[in-house]
């Protein structure tokens, strides 16, 4: 699953969907039809590009040399992680000029792979280079086309919804300048501690993990005298902590270590056998390397 994200290297948000401005009748007591636009304008005055986050299918072109403005529609090939949900997606950008490179070169039905252009911004149907965008979710019903609300104004016939329910900002590609007063979510950072710990966040009796046996050789090396003694103690600590799987003995020696480090259990609140964050950071104290 793929997360979807904002298109283009800078955010700077120029109108968002709520102002006072030319926006707000798209939605404001509307009784029928609804979008929720926002207008970007990239980096500076100039013309940015906005590329396709995920593979994306174009589903309508429209305005080019004629008489309104030049908007392309597009939907996400499958369905992806929005903030609000699993879906397909649709997207609409208009105000690229009648010769823009990239849409001059697409029909509708071709597919953009991600990383690929869409359009860049311009000023087909308007004064200063922008791209209007409009989003919402596909699978409870693609836009293509504009229809007419009760306020008067074009809007999508799709599912609209806010700019910031459709897409996160992955900081790695872009940047904010101006979020246009909206909180937009960001993609979510896999920490260390998770990602040792694979999905669960935590080890725990049964579980299999190459993480596990680190641990498990950890204890046989240096804590083998929690329950044997005499020369072959470590060999035979080695014996019984073997490979990658939680067994009995490694919940054992977790329980035995939780103890005398006194870690409060990670899974419960109790000293509790599972090796979760809390016991990791000990056993690094004690000389465990991840
Ligand atoms: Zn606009």
């Amino acid at each position: 699953m793929k997360y979807f994200r904002f298109g283009m290297n800078t955010l700077r948000v120029t109108q968002n969907w709520k102002g006072n401005t030319s926006h707000l009748y798209h939605w404001y007591h509307s009784t029928d039809y609804a979008d929720y636009p926002i207008d970007v304008a990239g980096e500076n005055g100039g013309r940015d590009t906005y590329y396709a986050t995920v593979d994306m299918k174009v589903t309508s072109i429209f305005g080019i040399g004629k008489g309104y403005t030049n908007t392309i529609w597009l939907e996400t090939v499958e369905q992806v992680q929005t903030p609000s949900g699993i879906m397909k997606v649709f997207i609409s950008l208009a105000h690229f000029n009648d010769n823009d490179i990239y849409v001059s070169k697409l029909k509708v039905g071709d597919i953009i792979k991600a990383g690929n252009p869409i359009c860049m911004e311009g000023t087909d149907g308007t004064t200063a280079n922008h791209l209007h965008m409009i989003c919402g979710n596909a699978d409870r019903g693609s836009g293509n086309k504009l229809i007419q609300n009760s306020n008067g104004k074009w809007v999508s016939n799709g599912y609209c919804m806010k700019p910031e329910e459709i897409f996160y900002i992955d900081s790695d590609f872009t940047k904010v300048v101006s979020d246009g007063d909206i909180s937009f979510k960001k993609i979510p950072i896999i920490d260390d501690k998770a990602s040792f710990f694979g999905s669960n966040g935590y080890f725990q009796l049964g579980n299999y993990h190459e993480n596990i046996g680190k641990i498990c050789y950890f204890f046989a090396e240096y804590f083998y005298g929690y329950f044997y003694s005499g020369s072959d103690a470590k060999e035979r600590a080695h014996e019984v902590l073997d490979g990658n799987y939680f067994g009995p003995y490694l919940k054992k020696w977790t329980i035995e270590f939780q103890k005398r480090a006194k870690i409060e259990g990670n899974y419960d609140d109790n000293i509790d056998g599972c090796i979760g964050p809390k016991t990791l950071e000990a056993l690094k104290k004690y000389g465990f390397v991840e």
